[in-house]
């Protein structure tokens, strides 16, 4: 699978809990990750003490750039989804397979703010 964003490889990561650990995608490249259906909604009670620190998001233009889908074979559009509380986190989801591209910088904020509970039931709204 290749990054949306930069075409580089991605490569597997591994957030740890206490209780539980999810393997996502990480670009090397720019630090994007990639969620397949139902793994954001596992890593909702999961926080990565290295991942709380708050980093810079990609700026407005870059995450209003369209990508397309790494998993998805036809390579569908992805859709963007703008937090309603917070309009600087803008992810991209695949209406098809449910998958979900965080940039850098963005699994950060939403897990300070605990959104995930927000786009997980974003999510389930579309399916
Ligand atoms: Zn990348
Ligand atoms: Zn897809």
């Amino acid at each position: 699978m290749n990054c949306p964003r930069c075409q580089q490889i991605l490569s597997t990561r591994t957030i740890n809990d206490y209780n539980a650990s999810v393997e996502v995608d990480n670009c090397p490249d720019c630090g994007g990750l990639w969620f397949d259906k139902d793994e954001l909604a596992q890593i909702d009670m999961i926080i990565e003490p290295r991942l709380v620190e708050i980093r810079h998001l990609p700026s407005e233009a870059e995450q209003l750039k369209s990508l397309h889908c790494p998993s998805c074979n036809n390579s569908p559009r992805l859709e963007k989804g703008v937090h309603p509380r917070d309009r600087k986190v803008i992810f991209d989801y695949c209406p098809y397979c449910k998958g979900i591209w965080l940039d850098k910088g963005e699994l950060e904020a939403i897990q300070q703010e605990n959104w995930l509970l927000t786009i997980s039931k974003f999510i389930r709204r579309l399916t």
